[in-house]
């Protein structure tokens, strides 16, 4: 099955941060593959930003280095990065300061095209970014700023951050990334439940058990210790991507698919989240091995209280999901990298089979990764003679088997939010109250950490995490499914 490509209308993307190791690794690689892949077009120009002195030969040298380390696996003929390279440029500019806003102006000129900003700075310069481009009259009814995660750190900071952006634009022209929006699964999350009649009249309390939402990362804070131990788990994974694969996968219908509909659906899902009791809630800290470094020893501080784990119980309180809890983990350093959503159907009302058959539960897993792809547990007769034993099968679709080789080659989540911004779709982009009632469910679960005694568990390096967690279900009579590749 070839995909179809439709080319976007010519823009010009001003990366801010063009130097960084966000657009070295992720922004631009993206560009270059929607490049071979026809979709940038020729009329495109991409402009990287920083305050590092450099020309537009020095940064096309970045941008080659960036695609040779991070883009290599594109299907592009060589000739077409070069090609590629033409249409990038670079203006050295201070965010804070005067210098560079005019270079980038007369660089921008007045062409009547998509014109997008994508803040790949850290959250401390989107207020000065913000201002220097209106200041500046760079900005038209057809521009676009892109913003980044972390939007804040609580409630409040994130409302000012808000507030920051909506002095100079609309919240149209606001695209706040979650990457894992853009990935391809999680889009299917939503064919599957609203393009099937088969899923949706059982997609509800009275047939579904509980759902499981896992995103498990086996690798450690690494480099990122500094970030991380300010962050952890709780705002890093849990507060926007797991909080975003939640919606999905619990919201109503929406009337249609279109960033107004999709975005109501998702934040009635958020306000509907009933507070976390304590007792539901389970942080933990990695150990080292004899090997690998301890989450403490990696971030350089005996004392941080900080969570590399976090396990929790929330409930929706509304008809749909009454009664159904979700139950969400992430952690790093777990047995593997593997994350996705288990939907746990009940058990039949009545086993005509008798007690021997055992306990057989349909599940339907959506994995995100590795092999995003889509497996429907059902039960079965186990093949042979002798009674009736039953076996539960994987109806599994894996993506790249079930649409063909074409479809294997998936594009990375950012190559497509950075085609939807262009395109001005903000359907897969958090809106500005969807982030604020976000961090309003997370303060207090955060806040409840810093009482005295409130210490995270330690939990083995390769293993599913403190046995709190594993505790946190069994009470329920309940499990985790396990966590592998
Ligand atoms: P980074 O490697 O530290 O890069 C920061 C960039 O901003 C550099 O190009 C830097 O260049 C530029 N910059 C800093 N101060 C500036 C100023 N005053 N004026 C103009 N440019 C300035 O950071 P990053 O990892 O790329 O992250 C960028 C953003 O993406 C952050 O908000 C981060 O949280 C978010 N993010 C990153 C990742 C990731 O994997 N890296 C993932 C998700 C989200 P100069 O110093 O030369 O100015």
């Amino acid at each position: 099955m070839v995909s179809r490509v439709i080319p976007v209308q010519p823009f010009d993307l001003v990366v801010f941060g063009g130097t960084g190791d966000l657009a070295r690794r992720k922004i631009l690689p993206a560009l270059f593959r929607r490049y071979c892949a026809g979709q940038m077009g020729d009329a495109a120009r991409v402009i990287g930003a920083a305050r590092a002195e450099m020309d537009d030969t020095a940064y096309r040298d970045f941008v080659r280095g960036a695609i040779t380390e991070f883009g290599a696996d594109t299907a592009c003929a060589p000739d077409q990065l070069e090609a590629f390279l033409g249409q990038i440029g670079y203006v050295t500019l201070d965010a804070q300061g005067a210098q560079g806003w005019d270079a980038l102006k007369a660089r921008l000129g007045d062409a009547d095209r998509i014109r997008a900003f994508y803040f790949s700075v850290g959250p401390g310069l989107f207020a000065d970014l913000a201002a220097r481009i209106e200041t500046h009259g760079l900005a038209g009814p057809d521009t676009r700023v892109v913003v980044e995660k972390p939007f804040g750190r609580d409630l409040a900071s994130a409302r000012s951050l808000n507030a920051d952006l909506a002095k100079h634009f609309d919240e149209t022209q606001i695209y706040r990334i979650d990457h894992y929006l853009g990935k391809e699964t999680v889009q299917n999350l939503m064919a599957i439940r609203f393009g099937n009649m088969l899923f949706e009249p059982l997609w509800n309390s009275q047939y579904v058990d509980h759902i499981q939402i896992t995103v498990a990362e086996s690798g450690g804070v690494g480099s990122r210790g500094d970030y991380y131990d300010k962050a952890g788990a709780m705002r890093d994974m849990m507060q926007n991507h797991i909080m975003q694969l939640l919606c999905l996968t619990a919201m109503e219908p929406p009337a249609k698919y279109d960033p107004h509909a999709v975005r109501d659906e998702k934040l009635k899902v958020i306000r509907a989240l009933g507070p976390v009791e304590p007792g539901d809630v389970v942080r933990g800290q990695y150990e080292g091995t004899d090997s690998l470094p301890g989450y403490l020893e990696e971030v350089g501080d005996d004392s941080s209280r900080t969570e590399s784990f976090v396990a929790l119980k929330a409930r929706i309180g509304n008809w749909r999901w009454a009664g159904t809890p979700f139950y969400l983990r992430t952690g790093k350093r777990l047995r593997a990298r593997a994350s996705e959503i288990a939907v746990v159907f009940k058990d039949a009302p009545h086993s005509i089979f008798g007690a021997d058959a055992g306990r057989h539960r349909n599940i339907l897993t959506i994995r995100l990764q590795p092999n995003e792809g889509i497996e429907m547990g059902v039960t079965i007769k186990e093949p042979g003679p002798g009674g009736m034993r039953l076996v539960d099968v994987p109806l599994d679709m894996t993506f790249s088997e079930a649409l063909g080789p074409e479809a294997g080659d998936i594009p990375d989540a950012y190559e497509r939010l950075i085609m939807d911004v262009i395109r001005g779709d903000q359907t897969l982009f958090m809106r500005g109250d969807e982030v604020e009632a976000a961090w309003e469910w997370t303060d207090p679960i955060i806040e409840a950490w810093d009482a005295p005694g409130a210490e995270p568990c330690p939990y083995a390096t390769g293993s599913s995490g403190p046995d709190d967690a594993l505790a946190l279900m069994h009470r329920d009579g309940r499990r985790w499914r396990e966590i592998r590749i």
